[in-house]
């Protein structure tokens, strides 16, 4: 068993060491998960709905501890770590009324009575990325049990304490022993024997594409279900009809919200041409005010980024003859921190401009008409998020169906709401989460006939 010391991003302190489960460690938790789905699925559709309740609970009850966790292993402020703990027992709270609801069909047809049911799949493997580790982990887990199945987690190396301490609030809420283990291992090691263990019947993975095209490779070995919620290089267009001061002063929370850690981060502001001045203008202060220091701190909007070598990988957007148009600050000393940085002009071919760079970098890029905003929103091999800025009602519905991306926000910036179904268009994903039919994602429907004749 190998250990990993989890580091404070905004101090670089340690904060603890975690134990790292092996290959057989995570084989023995899969049949711990295999005979615990045998009870897990035959608890009464109302008694596990109240076991996932009193588990909202729990979390509830621990929102402060569990936001703390977060400030020190992930270095998010502490307003954002205690909405995320608050996000978890929401999301808890939402699909505990699934049980109760996973409703068949009954369906015509001749000489007898032709139900569906919705069974679970079996046993979830869940693999969460390292930059929302409490909100993603609730995605996948809460549906998943809710649907009868067992769970077992993999939280990202860097930040595994927060999904630790959840499952230990599962079992002091009553939830039996092996229907939720968090195994906090490598990926290479523990990510991929859930890929390749044949009774795992099927993965959740959220992490970047590279990765996610070969888990879906290694589930295909074995027909295993898939969900991927990968990389985004999302837009945020803003045409000249719109409230344009509201567009400059949200979009720094658009793309540096978890210091850009965020896959649905519009990275890329698209502006209509007549306003791009005025636009810049506005959007100046706007960034230079964005409230940049230790996570800890009331008021604190972004924090440090996750590690030393995540930074090099930012840094390494902006060279020293980048086209920086302007920045906001960062503390000095220690700590991964990078200032908000605002790139334009940028050519079509900078990476900065192509890639998913996942750091507090954006460019701007101007556009003509909706057609030439709708053309640049799309040349991207990604389609998670976006954002639409206009006046124009018409105008907003056709962007938003033209742009090819699974959520898109009108005169907001918001991505995730629990209620909603969430997930990427081309190589941001496949599947969806969330939303009111998530449970089903994770059940197999059986069509059962019954002859009256
Ligand atoms: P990553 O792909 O490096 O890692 C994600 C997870 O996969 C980690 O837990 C990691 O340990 C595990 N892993 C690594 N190798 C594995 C393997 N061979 N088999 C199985 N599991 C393995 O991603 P990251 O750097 O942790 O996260 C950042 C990426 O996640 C970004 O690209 C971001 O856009 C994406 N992301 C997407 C969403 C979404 O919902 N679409 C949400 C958050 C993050």
């Amino acid at each position: 068993m190998s250990e990993f010391t989890v580091l404070n991003p905004a101090t670089e302190q340690p904060v603890t060491t975690v134990a790292q489960p092996d290959a057989e460690e995570t084989d023995a938790a899969i049949a711990r998960a295999v005979a615990a789905q045998r009870d897990w699925r035959a608890v009464t559709p109302g008694d596990r709905a109240g076991l996932l309740r009193r588990f909202a609970a729990a979390v509830d009850a621990h929102i402060g501890e569990l936001a703390d966790l977060e400030v020190a292993g992930s270095g998010h402020p502490l307003g954002q770590a205690t909405w995320e703990a608050g996000h978890v027992r929401d999301v808890l709270l939402y699909y505990s009324a699934a049980p109760e609801r996973l409703i068949g069909k009954q369906i015509p047809v001749p000489g007898g009575l032709n139900v569906t049911f919705h069974e679970p799949v079996g046993v979830v493997g869940l693999i969460v990325p390292w930059n929302f580790p409490m909100p993603i982990f609730s995605w996948g887990m809460a549906p998943a049990l809710a649907s009868g199945n067992t769970v077992v987690a993999k939280p990202a190396e860097l930040t595994p304490l927060t999904a630790i301490r959840i499952a230990e609030l599962a079992l002091e809420a009553g939830l039996p022993e092996g229907v939720l283990q968090v195994l906090p291992g490598k990926g290479s090691v523990v990510g991929q024997r859930l890929v390749d263990h044949p009774q795992v019947r099927k993965i959740v993975f959220t992490g970047s594409t590279e990765v996610g095209s070969q888990v879906m490779a290694g589930c295909a070995r074995h027909i295993k279900r898939v969900t991927l919620e990968l990389g985004g290089k999302s837009a945020n267009i803003v045409f000249a009809d719109c409230d344009l001061e509201r567009a400059a002063a949200t979009a720094p929370y658009a793309v540096f919200d978890n210091a850009g850690q965020d896959c649905c981060a519009r990275s890329r502001i698209l502006v209509q041409r007549s306003v791009l001045d005025r636009f810049m203008e506005l959007l100046e202060p706007a960034v230079k005010n964005v409230a940049v220091g230790d996570p800890a701190a009331p008021g604190t909007e972004m924090g440090p980024l996750i590690s030393a070598a995540h930074r090099r990988h930012v840094a390494s957007y902006v060279p020293d003859d980048a086209p920086v148009a302007f920045r906001g600050s960062a503390p000095d000393g220690p700590g991964f921190w990078f200032p908000p940085t605002v790139l334009a002009p940028v050519g079509a071919a900078d990476p900065a401009y192509t890639e998913e760079v996942f750091g507090p970098v954006v460019t701007v890029t101007p556009f003509e008409d909706e057609a030439d905003a709708v053309t640049i929103a799309n040349d991207t091999p990604y389609g998670l998020s976006g954002s639409i800025w206009t006046s124009d009602v018409g105008r907003a519905i056709r962007v938003s169906r033209a742009v090819e991306t699974g959520t898109l926000s009108v005169n907001s910036h918001s991505s995730v709401r629990y209620w909603t179904p969430f997930g990427g268009f081309k190589q941001s994903g496949l599947g969806r989460e969330l939303g009111p039919d998530a449970p089903e994602a994770f059940t197999e429907t059986k069509n059962v006939f019954i002859a009256t004749d």
